[in-house]
């Protein structure tokens, strides 16, 4: 990127110059901004980024001032050390449960809380959970511990492998095989005319059983009933539910 076409995107989306007078400023035609804006698809996607984050807490800074800080603070929780990639990794494989909408990425932290968000050397990135949990109780030292604890918690589910909907079957039917009762067989069918309704219904769930993280139990159950033909679950349909939230919650 020339520093020409850095100066357009600056004066196009951050301080949102419209484009005849960005002409002028920077006299270049229409269509030479045109190509400019479709070539620089990949740092307009920076940009945005930085600049959700500028906007969210810190734009009384200079956006370059802000950027020169984006740029040069490490992508990771400064108490657990929980990358945004791993962030990721974990919300793919159904390990990042939170049911309002924050937690999936990085957030910007203030080591010593009663100063501004204008004072650059005292941000830092931090995990949703880590932020939250610190408020303004914990000093940075103190949260420090804390956020080792919660480190191993990231370390274990990153190496735990994610739960499919096979084998999640296959254990529940491996346990109601070896739990010697006198009829397995009704459980076992009132899994397999769950799995089908479940398919057909809720197809989310046979593609990602850990999504019942955050459905509620009861809730579950009374989504599948009306699918049934007199519209309940028996006994047995009921404790296979009980059985599948065994081993999701797990
Ligand atoms: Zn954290």
């Amino acid at each position: 990127m020339t520093p020409k076409q850095k100066q357009f995107l600056f004066l196009a989306m951050i301080k949102q110059v419209v484009y005849s007078e960005i002409e002028l400023e920077l006299n270049e035609t229409r269509q030479t901004l045109s190509n400019w804006w479709g070539e620089l698809k990949n740092e307009r996607q920076e940009i945005d980024e930085i600049r959700s984050y500028w906007k969210m807490k810190c734009d009384k800074v200079e956006y370059e001032e802000f950027e020169m800080w984006f740029k040069s603070t490490p992508k990771y929780c400064h108490y657990c050390k929980v990358t945004q990639e791993q962030l990721n990794q974990l919300r793919d494989k159904g390990e990042l449960y939170t049911k309002r909408n924050r937690g999936y990425i990085l957030e910007i932290e203030r080591k010593r809380p009663d100063e501004d968000y204008d004072k650059l050397d005292n941000l830092v990135f931090a995990c949703y959970w880590c932020n939250n949990a610190k408020t303004d109780t914990f000093t940075e030292e103190e949260f420090m511990g804390i956020g080792q604890a919660i480190a191993k918690v990231w370390e274990d589910r990153l190496v735990k492998p994610k739960l499919s909907w096979a084998d999640l079957k296959f254990s529940i039917q491996v346990s109601l095989k070896n739990r010697g009762l006198k009829d397995p067989a009704i459980r076992l069918r009132a899994l397999d005319n769950l799995e089908i309704i479940i398919s057909k219904n809720f197809m989310d769930v046979i593609n990602d059983p850990s999504l019942l993280k955050l459905i509620e139990k009861n809730s579950f159950k009374s989504s599948l009933a009306p699918f049934k033909q007199n519209g309940i679950l028996n006994g047995a349909e009921k404790s296979i539910v009980n059985e599948i939230y065994k081993i999701v919650l797990a």
